[in-house]
C-alpha cells in the first residue's frame, strides 16, 4: 500500500506535521514511524519533566533573536505559526499553558505528560496512524515515490518528511539524498571552571551580571542574565545562552576559552568603590567579613575575600586602598578559565543541520529532492533554552504538514 505522506520520527515537530496535515486534508493517508518504544520521548524529558512548551514572545521580530542559528530564515515561518498561534492551537485541544515570569511556558499542570497526552489523541482521534519499535534502516526515492525499509518491511509514501531530531541517521540520507549538513555540534551547555573564587558555593546563584566569552581567533561574545555556581562551575541562563551563541567556537577550541563576569552590572566602578570606600569610612571597626556593602552572598564574599588574601577578621580601617581597588577590578572584572564542557539536564540541543537554503522555507520541501520535507532540529536551527527549540519544531512541523496537506489536496 502506498502511503501519502510518511512522518519519520515521532517527535513534536513530527507530531505536529502529521496533525496539521490530516486536518487540512482529511483523505490523506497519513503515518509516523517511530523506532523507540513510545513516541514523544524528549517531550517526556523536557524541561526538567515539564515540558517548556514555549516563551511568552508573540512579536516574530523578537522572537526570533533568540535563535543564534536560523535568525534571519525563521522571520517568515513565525509569522505564519509563532508562539501566539502554538499556544491557541494547545488551547484549543485542551491544554492550558501558563507564563513564568521568566517567560517561559508550561502546562498548568507542569506535567510533559499533559502536552503527549494531548498530541496522541489528537493524531488517534484523526485517523494518524502510529507505528513504533519500527527504525526506518534506509530511504530511497524510486519513480517518483519513496520506499522506505524497515524491520517490519518496506513502506511506499509519496511524501516523505524527515524529522529524525539529530539522529546521525537523519543526516546521512539528507547528505546520500544532496543535502549539505551543517556538521551537528553540541548547544546549551555549562562550563566546567575550577577557581578558588566558587569553591564549595554550588548553588549560590547571581539574579544578573554580565559576561563575555572569549575564543581565540573568535569575535567575543557577550550575554547578560543570572549565573547559577554548581559543583563543576558555571550555569544559569547567562552561561547556556553563551554557550549556544558560541557553540561552534567552543566546539572549535575544545571548549576552552575564557569567560570574564561583571558580577553587578547595575553599579559603575566608581560607585562600587565609593560605596566600599564608604564602608570603610563609616565602620572603621567592623571585621570586613562581616561588613558587605554591596548585595552578594556571605559566602561568596568571604571567597573573594580569601582569594585575595584579605584576612576576613581584619577591620575595615585596615584595609589599604590598594585592596579595596583590587575587590572593585575583580568583582566588575572576574576573569575565569573554561576547562571544559558540563551538562544542562533540562534541555539540551544540537546546533547544525541541513543547510536552510536548501529547503524551501514556505513548505518545508528540499530543493533538491521533490516531495521531501524536512521540520525540527534535524534542520540548521537552534535557539536559546526557554522553550525556543519546541517552538522551532511546532512551526515548521506545522507548515511542512500544511503544505503537504494542501499539495495532496491540489493534485487529486
Ligand atoms: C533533556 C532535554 C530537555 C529539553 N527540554 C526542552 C524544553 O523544555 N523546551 C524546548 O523548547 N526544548 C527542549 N529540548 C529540546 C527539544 O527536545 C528538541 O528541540 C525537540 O525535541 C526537537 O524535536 P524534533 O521532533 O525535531 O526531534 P526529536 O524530539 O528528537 O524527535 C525525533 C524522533 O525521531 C525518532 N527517530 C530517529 N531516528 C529514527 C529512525 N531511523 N526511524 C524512526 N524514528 C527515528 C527518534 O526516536 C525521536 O522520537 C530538550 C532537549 C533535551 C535533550
Amino acid at each position: 500500500m502506498i502511503e501519502d505522506f510518511i512522518v519519520i520520527g515521532g517527535g513534536a515537530a513530527g507530531f505536529f506535521a502529521a496533525l496539521r496535515a490530516k486536518a487540512v486534508n482529511p483523505s490523506l493517508a497519513v503515518s509516523i514511524i517511530e523506532s523507540a518504544p513510545k513516541p514523544l520521548g524528549k517531550v517526556r524529558i523536557s524541561g526538567g519533566g515539564r515540558c517548556n512548551v514555549t516563551h511568552h514572545c508573540f512579536d516574530t521580530g523578537r522572537l526570533v533573536q533568540y535563535y543564534p542559528r536560523g535568525q534571519k530564515e525563521l522571520k517568515g515561518i513565525f509569522s505564519r505559526f509563532g508562539a501566539q498561534e502554538t499556544v491557541q492551537w494547545f488551547k484549543q485541544n485542551g491544554v492550558q499553558l501558563k507564563t513564568e515570569p521568566d517567560g517561559r511556558m508550561f502546562p498548568v499542570t507542569d506535567d510533559s505528560q499533559t502536552i503527549i497526552d494531548c498530541l496522541m489523541s489528537r493524531a488517534r482521534s484523526l485517523g494518524i496512524t502510529l507505528l513504533t519499535k519500527t527504525p526506518v534502516l534506509d530511504i530511497r526515492p524510486e519513480n517518483g515515490r519513496f520506499t522506505l525499509q524497515t524491520p517490519q518491511g518496506n513502506f511506499q509514501a509519496r511524501a516523505v518528511l524527515l524529522a529524525t531530531g539529530s539522529a546521525a541517521k537523519g543526516y546521512a540520507w539528507a547528505r546520500q539524498l544532496g543535502h549539505t549538513v551543517e556538521d551537528p555540534v553540541p548547544s546549551l551547555f555549562t562550563f566546567k571552571i575550577r577557581h578558588p573564587l566558587l569553591a564549595d558555593l554550588q548553588g549560590i546563584s547571581f539574579p544578573k551580571v554580565k559576561a563575555r566569552l572569549d575564543i581565540p581567533g573568535a569575535k567575543p561574545i557577550q550575554q547578560e542574565g543570572p549565573l547559577l555556581i554548581t559543583h563543576w562551575g558555571l550555569s544559569g541562563p547567562a552561561v547556556l545562552r553563551l554557550s549556544a551563541w558560541g557553540a561552534r567556537e567552543l566546539y572549535g577550541a575544545q571548549y576552552r576559552g575564557k569567560l570574564t563576569v561583571d558580577f553587578l552590572p547595575e553599579v559603575t566602578d566608581e560607585a562600587l568603590k565609593n560605596a566600599l570606600l564608604q564602608q570603610k569610612a563609616e565602620t572603621p571597626r567592623k571585621q570586613i567579613v562581616n561588613a558587605c556593602p554591596v548585595d552578594l552572598t556571605r559566602h561568596f564574599w568571604e571567597n573573594l575575600l580569601k582569594w585575595h588574601q584579605v584576612p576576613l577578621e581584619q577591620a575595615w580601617a585596615d584595609i589599604p586602598v590598594k585592596a579595596v581597588n583590587r575587590l572593585v577590578e575583580v568583582l566588575k572584572r572576574c576573569p575565569f578559565e573554561i576547562e571544559g564542557k558540563g551538562v544542562f539536564k533540562d534541555e539540551f540541543v544540537t546546533a547544525g543541520g541541513i543547510l536552510l537554503k536548501e529547503i524551501d522555507l514556505r513548505s518545508m520541501e528540499s530543493r533538491i529532492q521533490p516531495h521531501l520535507y524536512f521540520a525540527g532540529e534535524i534542520i540548521d536551527v537552534d535557539g536559546l533554552t526557554g522553550g525556543f527549540n519546541f517552538q522551532n519544531a511546532w512551526s515548521t512541523g506545522w507548515i511542512a504538514g500544511e503544505s503537504t496537506g494542501i499539495r495532496a489536496k491540489v493534485a487529486r
